[in-house]
């Protein structure tokens, strides 16, 4: 049985978790404090974790921080509704997905079950990607798009061939930036917003209505997942 870390500090909320997330056949965990979801993180490994940012004592963004220290366990952090900074620090510091309170806890287990299928699929060397009629062949550096060979800068590739590492996965453009330059500069940011409109220009059938690289509004960029 596969199993989730809940940490929560609103009884209400992660007794609701808990109980949906059973009902998914997973064995829950949970708890109300930082500190202790970090010890039980270490000391039981959880196949992934939930986690609210907003803790009493250690703060959720703090221990993912530390969390990432040492373990890939892939985490779904739970953000207020209109904070989208944190959700932009939580992915950053390494949180795979968010979910936006309030949540439906049918949308909370799709997306722990999402990630969980991305970290194993991720472990997994991907030379090759097809999403409709998109291609990204990463191991010769091409993109083929209805058949025909698309020729992209180096940046351009970059951006599509991390996306593609992960679709489903929302980057943000700090982390688009350090995939392609190896660093990130703030005011760089939203250099990658004009490197992503002529990405679209190139391999969107209607840039204007992005089928591939879809816009996550105030977060960031993620790659459509291909049909199952
Ligand atoms: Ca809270």
């Amino acid at each position: 049985m596969r199993t989730v870390l809940v940490v929560e500090d609103e009884p209400r909320i992660a007794s609701l978790v808990r109980e949906y997330l059973e009902n998914a056949g997973f064995g829950v965990l949970v708890t109300s404090d930082g500190r202790a979801g970090l010890t039980l993180a270490r000391a039981r490994r959880p196949d992934a974790v939930v986690l609210d940012l907003g803790l009493p004592g250690m703060d959720g963004l703090d221990v993912i921080r530390d969390l990432r220290r040492d373990s890939t366990v892939p985490v779904v952090v739970l953000t207020a509704r209109g904070d989208e900074s944190d959700r932009v620090a939580g992915l950053e510091l390494g949180a795979d997905d968010y979910v936006v309170k309030p949540f439906s806890p049918k949308e909370l287990v799709a997306r722990v079950r999402a990630v969980l299928r991305r970290s194993e699929a991720a472990a997994r060397p991907v030379d090759r990607l097809v999403v409709g009629e998109l291609e990204v062949d990463a191991a010769r550096h091409r993109v083929i798009v209805a058949g025909r060979i698309v020729t992209l800068t180096p940046t351009e590739f970059g951006i599509l061939a991390t996306l593609a590492r992960e679709p489903g996965r929302v980057f943000t453009r700090g982390q688009l930036l350090d995939a392609v330059h190896g660093f990130s500069l703030e005011t760089y940011e939203r250099a990658v917003d004009g490197h992503v409109k002529n990405l679209r220009r190139k391999i969107e059938p209607d840039p204007g209505a992005p089928r591939y690289v879809l816009t996550v509004h105030g977060v960031g960029y993620t790659l459509a997942e291909p049909a199952p």
